[in-house]
């Protein structure tokens, strides 16, 4: 009776030191959930876990008859806390390696995870693959999502005074301390940095909203956590001018307001972060990402989403050169319309085909893709190309 009393001591001792903690580190890594899901790297739980002596303090079956008896790890059961996915007894951190198809839950801990369906489409923790469409997409991408995620405007001002409006998408349970991967939109002909966002464009299927994309695929954990912005592209037309804006105006700006993989503003934390960013666009946006984005920004970006247009055929050799033949590709996913002006249709087709035989490190099927999707030059296939990109992208 008194070395129950005395075990149970002990055990509840433990828990409350465990709890401890588990708290601090929440509190330490607060909004860093995300981190976990993403790179799931155990973290070193060594100094949590019992020392041999504290541990042979515990008399033998001291912890109750469920726990087995082992003399190599793991020694207990993890306790997991369903919020962290930190075991609640020995403060190891689950690294979320695999979870289940169907509602993306981890299968050790049971904690939320996203599916990462990475550039070749399939999940790496469940082995799904990526539910992608070039026809219809499914009838609940149009309308709003549960969560409506919250677009924000700004003006950011550039070194010589110039200023330029900006819109940035958040989703729902946006944490400003996470790390969110960053995907930049740029706009076609006669638009605005809102056409990324939420300006409504009437289709064949009924009225959209970009960013209800955003939503849907935030809600439903098909990709990790993703945050949009968009810019005015008045003047992009000059590389010199385009390049400036995304790497001394914007995407300084955005490390700074916002919770992305850039750990500062300088040239090199942003490069450090580039597998995180991604540049992408609609028609003459399309261009754009490639002149701008992939021509001039490769450095500070990794990924890329090309839609409705694209012929620049020097890219290749470019990103073969000096500065670039050694960076890495992590995802380049190209689309047209079906029923597009031919020129585009072909064009666009010929440009990815001479990207991907002109460039070693970039792989039809693997990292890049060319999806052709059903319709014309319109609001609508850029609103099943970016769901598709998004998935594959990251
Ligand atoms: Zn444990
Ligand atoms: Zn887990
Ligand atoms: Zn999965």
């Amino acid at each position: 009776m008194r070395r129950k009393k005395r075990a149970a001591g002990v055990v509840i001792v433990l828990m409350a030191l465990a709890l401890v903690l588990v708290l601090t580190r929440r509190w330490s890594q607060a909004g860093t959930e995300e981190d976990t899901i993403r790179e799931g790297t155990p973290v070193p739980a060594a100094s949590l876990v019992p020392t041999e002596s504290e541990a042979s303090e515990q008399e033998p079956g001291a912890a109750g008859p469920e726990e087995p008896v082992q003399t190599e790890e793991p020694t207990h059961e993890h306790v997991w806390d369903g919020e962290s996915g930190i075991c609640l007894i020995c403060g190891y951190a689950c690294p979320h390696e695999r979870h289940d198809a169907e509602n993306a839950v981890c299968l050790q801990c049971g904690v939320l995870c996203r599916h990462r369906f990475g550039a070749a489409g399939v999940c790496d923790g469940c082995g799904m693959a990526a539910p992608l469409y070039t026809e219809d997409l499914p009838e609940r991408y149009f309308a709003p999502a549960e969560h409506p995620g919250q677009v924000l405007h700004r003006t950011v001002t550039d070194k010589e005074g110039g200023e330029h409006r900006i819109a940035v998408w958040l989703p729902y349970d946006y944490n400003a301390n996470g790390h969110y991967n960053l995907v930049l939109l740029i706009h076609g002909d006669n638009g605005s940095c809102d056409d990324w966002m939420d300006n409504e464009r009437q289709s064949s299927r009924g009225k959209i909203r970009m960013c209800w994309i955003y939503d849907h695929l935030t809600e439903e954990r098909l990709c990790p956590p993703f945050i949009v912005a968009s810019m005015d592209n008045a003047g992009m037309e000059d590389p010199d001018y385009g390049e400036r804006l995304i790497e001394e105006t914007l995407l300084p700006y955005l490390s700074r307001e916002f919770g992305t993989w850039m750990t500062g503003s300088s040239p090199e934390k942003i490069a450090a972060a580039r597998e995180h960013i991604a540049i992408g666009g609609m028609s003459r946006g399309s261009l754009y990402s490639y002149s701008v984005g992939m021509d001039r920004c490769f450095d500070v970006a990794a990924n890329f989403c090309c839609f409705s247009n694209g012929y620049e055929p020097s890219l290749a050799e470019r990103l073969n050169d000096e500065e670039y033949g050694d960076l890495p590709i992590r995802c380049y996913v190209a689309t047209v319309g079906t029923e597009d002006n031919q020129n585009y249709v072909t064009y666009h087709r010929m440009h990815y085909q001479a990207l991907c035989q002109g460039v070693e490190r970039l792989t039809d099927g693997e990292n890049a893709s060319f999806l052709e999707i059903k319709g014309g030059h319109e609001y609508l296939v850029w609103y099943t190309s970016i769901y598709d990109a998004l998935l594959l992208m990251f």
